[in-house]
């Protein structure tokens, strides 16, 4: 009877199943709770596109708030190039941030920053990672596409404010944008860096 060879089989594979069920219980680290976004419009950046950047944040993260419009920092303008400093905005929001808030600021202004030995370079967004504060820009996007690259930019600057780095994946939103633009090739982000902000309570698929 072939039944009674197999009962020994059935009763340790059920035995390996639930060892390794147990064991992946215990290696579970139940997700953390996310930490606050607050939107912050600067100046007078569209309301519309504010609104369309919040429901896209709230799927990934529930607790995302939208502040009404603010002026620019002041002390952030850079008269020489006529833009705005992104370290001085992010580091301003970022002492008004508490320990569980991120603050993305958006701006239509050009924005930059010091990188790579260039005083001024200009950039689409910049972030501290980790950190409380990042600011996007719409100033150097496609006109034609402003509000799905707008997006990949802001997801890019909240990835570095949970912890991530530039990735490799070319589609992937934590990819460098080594001067130049290339959200159009982004499709997501790739199963690593999507592993890391589960973990800090993302919510993505
Ligand atoms: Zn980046
Ligand atoms: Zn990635």
């Amino acid at each position: 009877m072939p039944g009674i060879h197999n009962q020994p089989m059935k009763n340790y594979v059920s035995l390996l199943l639930l060892s390794l069920l147990m064991a992946m219980g215990c290696n579970t680290v139940a997700p953390k709770a996310p930490k606050i976004i607050i939107i912050q419009p600067l100046g007078a950046f569209p309301k519309s596109l504010s609104r369309t950047v919040w429901n896209q944040i709230k799927i990934v993260n529930p607790n995302t708030l939208l502040q009404e419009n603010i002026p620019l920092p002041e002390q952030a303008y850079y008269p020489v190039r006529n833009r705005y400093r992104a370290d001085s905005i992010i580091s301003i929001f970022h002492r008004k941030a508490g320990k569980d808030t991120v603050w993305i600021t958006l701006t239509e202004k050009d924005i930059s920053t010091t990188k790579d030995g260039i005083a001024d370079w200009g950039i689409m967004g910049l972030a501290y990672r980790p950190g409380r504060a990042c600011v996007v820009s719409t100033f150097r996007l496609d006109k034609q596409k402003i509000p799905e690259q707008f997006y990949k930019v802001a997801i890019h600057e909240l990835g570095h404010s949970q912890g991530l780095d530039h990735c490799p994946q070319q589609t992937c939103y934590m990819r460098d944008a080594e001067g130049g633009n290339p959200t159009d090739e982004e499709t997501g982000f790739c199963p690593s860096c999507k592993t890391i902000l589960k973990k800090k309570g993302w919510r993505l698929l």
